[in-house]
Protein backbone atom coordinates (compact mmCIF):
# COMPACT_ATOMS: atom_id res chain seq x y z
CA UNK A 1 0.00 0.00 0.00
CA UNK A 2 1.22 3.76 -1.12
CA UNK A 3 2.03 5.76 2.22
CA UNK A 4 -0.57 8.37 2.38
CA UNK A 5 -0.05 12.17 3.49
CA UNK A 6 -2.60 14.99 3.55
CA UNK A 7 -1.93 18.62 3.43
CA UNK A 8 -3.57 21.69 3.13
CA UNK A 9 -0.74 22.74 -0.34
CA UNK A 10 1.22 20.22 -1.97
CA UNK A 11 3.82 21.91 -4.31
CA UNK A 12 5.05 20.43 -7.13
CA UNK A 13 8.82 21.29 -8.06
CA UNK A 14 11.40 22.71 -5.97
CA UNK A 15 12.55 25.47 -8.35
CA UNK A 16 12.35 29.36 -8.13
CA UNK A 17 8.32 29.41 -8.35
CA UNK A 18 7.68 26.06 -6.23
CA UNK A 19 10.14 26.81 -3.45
CA UNK A 20 9.33 30.66 -2.71
CA UNK A 21 5.43 29.60 -2.83
CA UNK A 22 6.47 26.43 -0.76
CA UNK A 23 8.03 29.14 1.57
CA UNK A 24 5.47 32.49 1.84
CA UNK A 25 2.71 29.99 1.86
CA UNK A 26 4.05 28.06 5.17
CA UNK A 27 5.43 31.34 6.75
CA UNK A 28 1.77 32.72 6.63
CA UNK A 29 0.78 29.29 8.33
CA UNK A 30 -0.31 26.85 5.47
CA UNK A 31 0.45 23.05 6.04
CA UNK A 32 2.49 22.83 2.74
CA UNK A 33 4.53 19.63 1.07
CA UNK A 34 6.91 20.56 -1.69
CA UNK A 35 8.37 17.87 -3.96
CA UNK A 36 11.44 18.26 -5.54
CA UNK A 37 12.07 14.89 -8.16
CA UNK A 38 16.37 15.76 -7.83
CA UNK A 39 18.30 14.93 -4.88
CA UNK A 40 19.71 18.02 -5.13
CA UNK A 41 19.40 21.98 -6.30
CA UNK A 42 22.82 21.52 -8.35
CA UNK A 43 21.32 22.07 -11.85
CA UNK A 44 23.64 24.01 -15.44
CA UNK A 45 21.07 24.33 -16.88
CA UNK A 46 19.32 27.18 -14.43
CA UNK A 47 19.81 30.68 -15.10
CA UNK A 48 22.13 32.68 -12.83
CA UNK A 49 20.05 36.16 -11.94
CA UNK A 50 18.72 37.10 -8.97
CA UNK A 51 16.76 40.96 -10.26
CA UNK A 52 16.24 43.43 -8.17
CA UNK A 53 12.37 43.24 -7.89
CA UNK A 54 13.76 39.85 -6.05
CA UNK A 55 16.47 41.48 -3.96
CA UNK A 56 13.56 43.67 -2.59
CA UNK A 57 11.22 40.86 -1.64
CA UNK A 58 14.36 39.08 0.09
CA UNK A 59 14.84 42.46 2.16
CA UNK A 60 11.00 42.72 2.90
CA UNK A 61 11.26 39.40 4.53
CA UNK A 62 14.06 40.72 6.83
CA UNK A 63 16.93 38.33 4.78
CA UNK A 64 18.76 40.58 2.82
CA UNK A 65 22.00 41.15 4.47
CA UNK A 66 22.01 36.91 4.80
CA UNK A 67 21.07 36.74 1.61
CA UNK A 68 23.89 38.38 0.18
CA UNK A 69 26.61 37.06 2.30
CA UNK A 70 26.30 33.84 -0.67
CA UNK A 71 28.72 34.70 -2.81
CA UNK A 72 28.07 36.87 -5.76
CA UNK A 73 28.61 39.49 -8.45
CA UNK A 74 26.81 42.20 -8.37
CA UNK A 75 25.78 44.12 -11.92
CA UNK A 76 25.00 47.76 -11.80
CA UNK A 77 24.50 47.74 -15.36
CA UNK A 78 24.58 45.25 -18.86
CA UNK A 79 26.67 46.19 -21.94
CA UNK A 80 26.41 44.45 -25.23
CA UNK A 81 29.38 44.16 -27.81
CA UNK A 82 28.98 44.28 -31.23
CA UNK A 83 32.18 43.71 -32.99
CA UNK A 84 34.37 45.21 -30.99
CA UNK A 85 32.17 48.23 -29.84
CA UNK A 86 30.60 47.99 -26.80
CA UNK A 87 26.93 49.51 -25.82
CA UNK A 88 25.77 50.42 -22.51
CA UNK A 89 21.89 48.51 -22.58
CA UNK A 90 20.72 49.18 -18.98
CA UNK A 91 21.50 51.11 -15.71
CA UNK A 92 20.01 49.66 -12.75
CA UNK A 93 21.80 51.92 -10.55
CA UNK A 94 19.12 54.73 -12.03
CA UNK A 95 16.19 52.55 -9.62
CA UNK A 96 15.21 53.31 -6.15
CA UNK A 97 16.50 52.25 -2.95
CA UNK A 98 19.54 50.06 -2.13
CA UNK A 99 18.60 47.02 -4.04
CA UNK A 100 19.42 48.56 -7.43
CA UNK A 101 21.74 45.93 -9.37
CA UNK A 102 21.51 42.26 -10.45
CA UNK A 103 23.15 39.75 -8.13
CA UNK A 104 24.66 36.79 -10.03
CA UNK A 105 24.78 34.04 -8.44
CA UNK A 106 24.32 30.30 -8.94
CA UNK A 107 20.56 28.98 -8.60
CA UNK A 108 21.60 26.37 -6.59
CA UNK A 109 22.93 28.59 -3.48
CA UNK A 110 19.52 30.58 -4.41
CA UNK A 111 17.26 27.31 -4.23
CA UNK A 112 19.17 26.46 -0.99
CA UNK A 113 19.23 29.54 0.86
CA UNK A 114 15.28 29.22 0.58
CA UNK A 115 15.28 25.41 1.64
CA UNK A 116 17.32 26.14 4.34
CA UNK A 117 14.89 29.22 5.78
CA UNK A 118 11.84 27.22 5.06
CA UNK A 119 13.16 23.90 6.83
CA UNK A 120 12.86 25.67 9.80
CA UNK A 121 9.05 26.30 10.12
CA UNK A 122 7.20 22.80 11.32
CA UNK A 123 4.76 23.22 8.73
CA UNK A 124 7.11 23.02 5.90
CA UNK A 125 8.41 19.38 4.46
CA UNK A 126 9.91 19.23 1.32
CA UNK A 127 10.74 15.69 -0.10
CA UNK A 128 13.48 15.68 -2.60
CA UNK A 129 13.84 12.83 -5.05
CA UNK A 130 10.04 12.55 -5.18
CA UNK A 131 8.31 13.10 -8.46
CA UNK A 132 4.92 13.35 -8.73
CA UNK A 133 3.47 11.54 -11.48
CA UNK A 134 -0.32 11.58 -11.42
CA UNK A 135 -3.23 14.17 -10.34
CA UNK A 136 -5.90 12.26 -8.51
CA UNK A 137 -9.26 13.40 -9.12
CA UNK A 138 -12.62 13.81 -7.26
CA UNK A 139 -14.86 14.18 -9.98
CA UNK A 140 -13.54 17.19 -11.80
CA UNK A 141 -11.96 18.95 -9.07
CA UNK A 142 -8.23 17.84 -8.36
CA UNK A 143 -8.03 16.24 -5.16
CA UNK A 144 -4.22 15.63 -4.78
CA UNK A 145 -1.55 13.61 -6.73
CA UNK A 146 0.52 10.43 -6.59
CA UNK A 147 4.56 9.94 -6.68
CA UNK A 148 7.02 8.43 -6.19
CA UNK A 149 10.15 8.77 -3.50
CA UNK A 150 12.67 6.84 -2.38
CA UNK A 151 10.59 4.43 0.20
CA UNK A 152 8.46 3.80 -2.69
CA UNK A 153 4.68 5.40 -3.82
CA UNK A 154 3.46 8.12 -2.10
CA UNK A 155 -0.21 9.37 -2.04
CA UNK A 156 -0.75 12.75 -1.23
CA UNK A 157 -4.07 14.51 -0.41
CA UNK A 158 -4.36 18.30 -0.73
CA UNK A 159 -6.86 21.37 -1.06
CA UNK A 160 -4.57 22.36 -3.41
CA UNK A 161 -2.21 21.49 -5.91
CA UNK A 162 0.58 23.99 -6.96
CA UNK A 163 2.41 22.93 -10.06
CA UNK A 164 5.63 24.66 -10.60
CA UNK A 165 7.05 21.75 -12.37
CA UNK A 166 8.72 23.84 -15.43
CA UNK A 167 8.25 24.38 -18.85
CA UNK A 168 8.06 20.31 -19.37
CA UNK A 169 5.21 20.58 -16.89
CA UNK A 170 3.33 16.99 -16.29
CA UNK A 171 1.09 18.27 -14.02
CA UNK A 172 -0.24 21.23 -16.62
CA UNK A 173 -0.45 17.67 -19.13
CA UNK A 174 -2.28 15.50 -15.98
CA UNK A 175 -4.99 18.14 -15.82
CA UNK A 176 -5.84 18.73 -19.94
CA UNK A 177 -4.71 22.64 -19.37
CA UNK A 178 -4.79 23.85 -23.37
CA UNK A 179 -0.97 25.82 -24.32
CA UNK A 180 -0.74 28.80 -26.73
CA UNK A 181 2.63 28.54 -28.46
CA UNK A 182 4.15 31.23 -29.50
CA UNK A 183 7.89 29.79 -30.89
CA UNK A 184 11.50 30.81 -31.01
CA UNK A 185 13.71 31.11 -33.32
CA UNK A 186 17.24 29.75 -31.35
CA UNK A 187 17.88 27.50 -29.34
CA UNK A 188 20.72 27.51 -26.93
CA UNK A 189 24.66 25.32 -26.46
CA UNK A 190 25.51 25.98 -22.85
CA UNK A 191 28.90 25.27 -21.83
CA UNK A 192 31.80 26.44 -19.21
CA UNK A 193 35.34 27.88 -19.91
CA UNK A 194 37.49 28.55 -17.58
CA UNK A 195 37.92 31.80 -16.19
CA UNK A 196 41.21 33.91 -15.63
CA UNK A 197 41.78 36.70 -12.87
CA UNK A 198 42.68 39.11 -16.58
CA UNK A 199 39.64 38.61 -17.66
CA UNK A 200 36.77 40.92 -17.84
CA UNK A 201 35.30 41.05 -14.70
CA UNK A 202 31.50 41.25 -15.67
CA UNK A 203 29.31 39.30 -17.50
CA UNK A 204 28.00 40.45 -20.65
CA UNK A 205 26.39 39.28 -24.33
CA UNK A 206 28.65 39.57 -27.77
CA UNK A 207 26.72 39.81 -30.73
CA UNK A 208 28.45 39.45 -34.45
CA UNK A 209 26.73 38.05 -38.02
CA UNK A 210 24.82 34.98 -37.17
CA UNK A 211 26.23 34.35 -33.18
CA UNK A 212 25.81 35.30 -29.76
CA UNK A 213 27.09 34.42 -26.45
CA UNK A 214 26.11 34.85 -23.18
CA UNK A 215 28.70 34.84 -20.85
CA UNK A 216 28.15 34.59 -16.71
CA UNK A 217 30.94 35.19 -14.29
CA UNK A 218 30.72 31.89 -11.84
CA UNK A 219 34.34 33.05 -10.06
CA UNK A 220 36.29 29.98 -11.63
CA UNK A 221 34.44 29.19 -14.76
CA UNK A 222 32.49 31.58 -17.58
CA UNK A 223 28.89 30.01 -17.70
CA UNK A 224 28.23 30.63 -21.61
CA UNK A 225 25.51 30.22 -23.72
CA UNK A 226 26.04 30.28 -27.14
CA UNK A 227 22.60 31.10 -29.09
CA UNK A 228 22.00 28.56 -32.55
CA UNK A 229 19.21 28.79 -35.00
CA UNK A 230 16.59 26.89 -33.82
CA UNK A 231 16.69 23.04 -34.53
CA UNK A 232 20.40 24.04 -35.71
CA UNK A 233 21.88 21.78 -33.04
CA UNK A 234 22.91 18.66 -35.85
CA UNK A 235 23.92 20.57 -38.50
CA UNK A 236 26.56 22.49 -35.94
CA UNK A 237 27.52 18.82 -34.40
CA UNK A 238 27.94 17.46 -37.71
CA UNK A 239 30.44 20.38 -38.77
CA UNK A 240 32.71 18.91 -35.65
CA UNK A 241 33.68 20.27 -32.58
CA UNK A 242 36.81 22.34 -34.00
CA UNK A 243 34.18 24.72 -35.82
CA UNK A 244 32.63 25.29 -32.71
CA UNK A 245 35.52 26.08 -31.04
CA UNK A 246 36.74 28.66 -33.55
CA UNK A 247 33.27 30.43 -33.52
CA UNK A 248 33.83 31.00 -30.17
CA UNK A 249 37.41 31.91 -30.24
CA UNK A 250 36.54 34.25 -33.18
CA UNK A 251 33.55 35.93 -31.28
CA UNK A 252 35.05 36.46 -28.04
CA UNK A 253 39.29 36.57 -28.89
CA UNK A 254 40.41 36.41 -25.21
CA UNK A 255 39.07 33.06 -24.64
CA UNK A 256 41.12 31.65 -28.00
CA UNK A 257 43.61 30.34 -24.99
CA UNK A 258 41.13 27.66 -23.37
CA UNK A 259 38.41 26.30 -25.86
CA UNK A 260 40.24 23.69 -26.30
CA UNK A 261 38.84 22.57 -22.66
CA UNK A 262 35.54 21.43 -25.03
CA UNK A 263 36.86 18.33 -25.42
CA UNK A 264 33.74 16.58 -27.59
CA UNK A 265 29.74 17.35 -28.00
CA UNK A 266 29.49 16.03 -24.43
CA UNK A 267 30.69 19.43 -22.90
CA UNK A 268 28.40 21.17 -24.46
CA UNK A 269 24.49 21.12 -23.50
CA UNK A 270 21.56 21.61 -25.62
CA UNK A 271 18.92 24.23 -23.98
CA UNK A 272 15.40 23.96 -26.30
CA UNK A 273 13.98 27.31 -25.78
CA UNK A 274 10.23 27.93 -25.77
CA UNK A 275 7.68 30.93 -25.55
CA UNK A 276 4.15 29.61 -24.50
CA UNK A 277 1.55 30.45 -21.81
CA UNK A 278 -1.06 28.74 -20.38
CA UNK A 279 -4.87 29.97 -21.17
CA UNK A 280 -6.41 29.02 -18.25
CA UNK A 281 -4.01 28.59 -15.12
CA UNK A 282 -6.31 26.98 -12.90
CA UNK A 283 -8.90 24.02 -12.47
CA UNK A 284 -10.83 22.96 -9.25
CA UNK A 285 -8.05 21.92 -6.81
CA UNK A 286 -5.18 23.16 -9.34
CA UNK A 287 -3.42 26.06 -10.00
CA UNK A 288 -0.14 26.57 -12.22
CA UNK A 289 2.68 29.06 -11.64
CA UNK A 290 6.02 29.51 -13.21
CA UNK A 291 7.46 28.04 -16.41
CA UNK A 292 4.59 25.76 -16.20
CA UNK A 293 2.37 28.36 -16.53
CA UNK A 294 4.21 30.41 -18.98
CA UNK A 295 7.36 28.83 -20.35
CA UNK A 296 9.84 32.23 -20.82
CA UNK A 297 13.03 33.32 -23.75
CA UNK A 298 15.92 33.96 -22.17
CA UNK A 299 15.65 37.32 -23.37
CA UNK A 300 16.06 40.26 -20.35
CA UNK A 301 17.18 36.75 -18.06
CA UNK A 302 13.70 37.21 -16.34
CA UNK A 303 12.27 33.98 -16.52
CA UNK A 304 13.23 33.57 -12.48
CA UNK A 305 11.49 36.82 -11.31
CA UNK A 306 8.53 35.84 -12.88
CA UNK A 307 8.39 32.63 -11.30
CA UNK A 308 8.99 34.23 -7.70
CA UNK A 309 6.24 37.08 -8.75
CA UNK A 310 3.27 34.13 -9.52
CA UNK A 311 4.65 32.79 -5.91
CA UNK A 312 4.57 35.78 -4.11
CA UNK A 313 0.95 36.13 -5.55
CA UNK A 314 -0.38 32.97 -4.74
CA UNK A 315 0.56 33.18 -1.71
CA UNK A 316 -0.49 37.07 -0.85
CA UNK A 317 -4.05 35.87 -2.34
CA UNK A 318 -4.17 32.28 -0.76
CA UNK A 319 -3.01 31.82 2.10
CA UNK A 320 -5.20 32.90 4.40
CA UNK A 321 -8.06 31.42 2.61
CA UNK A 322 -5.99 28.05 2.42
CA UNK A 323 -4.81 28.24 6.28
CA UNK A 324 -8.70 28.67 6.92
CA UNK A 325 -10.17 25.79 4.79
CA UNK A 326 -12.20 28.27 3.01
CA UNK A 327 -10.57 28.40 -0.32
CA UNK A 328 -12.77 28.62 -3.66
CA UNK A 329 -12.00 28.03 -7.37
CA UNK A 330 -12.54 31.86 -7.74
CA UNK A 331 -9.87 32.54 -5.16
CA UNK A 332 -7.54 30.24 -7.10
CA UNK A 333 -8.59 31.88 -10.50
CA UNK A 334 -7.67 35.45 -8.87
CA UNK A 335 -4.14 34.36 -9.42
CA UNK A 336 -4.03 34.20 -13.03
CA UNK A 337 -6.31 37.44 -12.84
CA UNK A 338 -3.63 39.13 -11.04
CA UNK A 339 -0.49 37.90 -12.85
CA UNK A 340 -1.27 37.42 -16.51
CA UNK A 341 -1.17 40.88 -17.40
CA UNK A 342 2.86 41.15 -16.19
CA UNK A 343 3.66 38.08 -17.68
CA UNK A 344 1.96 38.87 -21.13
CA UNK A 345 3.71 42.38 -21.46
CA UNK A 346 6.87 40.52 -20.20
CA UNK A 347 6.25 37.73 -23.22
CA UNK A 348 5.45 40.21 -26.28
CA UNK A 349 8.85 42.37 -25.59
CA UNK A 350 10.38 38.89 -25.92
CA UNK A 351 9.02 38.09 -28.65
CA UNK A 352 9.96 41.11 -30.27
CA UNK A 353 13.22 40.85 -29.48
CA UNK A 354 13.90 36.73 -30.71
CA UNK A 355 11.87 37.73 -33.99
CA UNK A 356 13.09 41.49 -34.65
CA UNK A 357 16.83 41.04 -32.94
CA UNK A 358 17.49 37.74 -32.66
CA UNK A 359 16.44 36.39 -35.73
CA UNK A 360 17.86 38.72 -37.97
CA UNK A 361 21.39 38.50 -36.14
CA UNK A 362 21.54 35.00 -36.45
CA UNK A 363 20.57 35.06 -40.35
CA UNK A 364 23.37 37.90 -40.85
CA UNK A 365 26.23 37.11 -42.85
CA UNK A 366 27.62 40.79 -42.82
CA UNK A 367 29.03 43.05 -40.73
CA UNK A 368 26.09 43.89 -37.83
CA UNK A 369 25.08 47.54 -37.37
CA UNK A 370 24.05 48.16 -34.14
CA UNK A 371 19.74 48.75 -34.32
CA UNK A 372 19.00 52.53 -33.52
CA UNK A 373 17.63 51.23 -30.55
CA UNK A 374 21.07 50.59 -28.98
CA UNK A 375 22.43 53.58 -30.27
CA UNK A 376 20.09 55.50 -28.64
CA UNK A 377 19.95 53.39 -25.67
CA UNK A 378 24.40 53.99 -25.32
CA UNK A 379 23.96 57.74 -26.32
CA UNK A 380 21.40 58.63 -24.00
CA UNK A 381 21.92 57.57 -20.01
CA UNK A 382 18.49 58.77 -18.67
CA UNK A 383 17.25 56.29 -21.22
CA UNK A 384 18.58 53.46 -19.66
CA UNK A 385 16.61 53.82 -17.14
CA UNK A 386 13.78 51.67 -19.00
CA UNK A 387 15.48 48.63 -19.68
CA UNK A 388 16.52 48.64 -15.92
CA UNK A 389 13.36 48.87 -14.46
CA UNK A 390 11.54 46.36 -17.10
CA UNK A 391 14.82 43.78 -16.32
CA UNK A 392 15.30 44.73 -12.71
CA UNK A 393 11.13 45.34 -11.52
CA UNK A 394 9.66 43.62 -14.11
CA UNK A 395 5.59 45.41 -14.35
CA UNK A 396 3.37 45.03 -11.91
CA UNK A 397 6.02 43.88 -9.10
CA UNK A 398 4.62 42.12 -6.35
CA UNK A 399 5.15 42.38 -2.29
CA UNK A 400 4.79 40.33 0.50
CA UNK A 401 1.81 41.12 2.19
CA UNK A 402 1.43 38.17 4.95
C1 LIG B 1 18.77 28.68 -21.96
C2 LIG B 1 17.97 29.38 -20.91
C3 LIG B 1 18.61 30.31 -20.09
C4 LIG B 1 17.88 31.00 -19.14
N1 LIG B 1 18.52 31.94 -18.39
C5 LIG B 1 17.81 32.66 -17.49
C6 LIG B 1 18.44 33.66 -16.68
O1 LIG B 1 19.66 33.91 -16.77
N2 LIG B 1 17.68 34.35 -15.78
C7 LIG B 1 16.33 34.11 -15.65
O2 LIG B 1 15.67 34.78 -14.83
N3 LIG B 1 15.71 33.15 -16.36
C8 LIG B 1 16.41 32.43 -17.28
N4 LIG B 1 15.77 31.47 -18.01
C9 LIG B 1 14.37 31.16 -17.71
C10 LIG B 1 14.29 30.42 -16.35
O3 LIG B 1 15.17 29.31 -16.36
C11 LIG B 1 12.87 29.93 -16.03
O4 LIG B 1 11.92 30.92 -16.37
C12 LIG B 1 12.74 29.61 -14.51
O5 LIG B 1 13.67 28.61 -14.15
C13 LIG B 1 11.32 29.12 -14.18
O6 LIG B 1 11.27 28.70 -12.83
P1 LIG B 1 10.22 27.60 -12.37
O7 LIG B 1 10.40 27.42 -10.89
O8 LIG B 1 8.88 27.91 -12.89
O9 LIG B 1 10.66 26.26 -13.14
P2 LIG B 1 12.02 25.44 -13.10
O10 LIG B 1 13.17 26.30 -12.75
O11 LIG B 1 12.08 24.67 -14.38
O12 LIG B 1 11.82 24.42 -11.89
C14 LIG B 1 10.94 23.31 -11.99
C15 LIG B 1 11.36 22.29 -10.94
O13 LIG B 1 10.41 21.24 -10.92
C16 LIG B 1 11.07 20.00 -10.80
N5 LIG B 1 10.16 18.97 -11.36
C17 LIG B 1 9.80 18.83 -12.65
N6 LIG B 1 8.90 17.83 -12.78
C18 LIG B 1 8.70 17.32 -11.52
C19 LIG B 1 7.88 16.28 -11.00
N7 LIG B 1 7.07 15.56 -11.79
N8 LIG B 1 7.90 16.04 -9.68
C20 LIG B 1 8.72 16.78 -8.85
N9 LIG B 1 9.52 17.78 -9.30
C21 LIG B 1 9.50 18.05 -10.62
C22 LIG B 1 12.36 20.20 -11.62
O14 LIG B 1 13.35 19.27 -11.25
C23 LIG B 1 12.72 21.64 -11.25
O15 LIG B 1 13.53 21.71 -10.09
C24 LIG B 1 16.48 30.75 -18.98
C25 LIG B 1 15.84 29.81 -19.78
C26 LIG B 1 16.58 29.14 -20.77
C27 LIG B 1 15.89 28.14 -21.65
Amino acid sequence: MPETLSTQCCVVGGGPAGLMAGFLLARAGVDVIVLEKHADFLRDFRGDTIHPSTLRLMDELGLLDEFLRLPHHKAYSLSAWIGERQYKVADFSSLPGKCNFVAFMPQWDFLDFIAEQARTLPNFRLLMKTAAEKLLFDGDRVRGLSATGPDGELTINARLVIAADGRGSLMRDEAQLPVEDFGAPMDVFWFKLPRKESDPDESFGRIAPGRMLAMIDRGAYWQCGCVIPKGGAEELRAKGIDAFRESIARLTPFLADRVDTLKDWRDVNLLTVQVNRLKTWSRPGLLCIGDAAHAMSPVGGVGINLAIQDAVAAANLLSAKLRGDALSDEDVRAVQRRREFPTSVTQAIQLFIQNRVVRSVLAADKPLEAPLVLRLLDALPLLRRLPARFMGLGVRPEHIEM
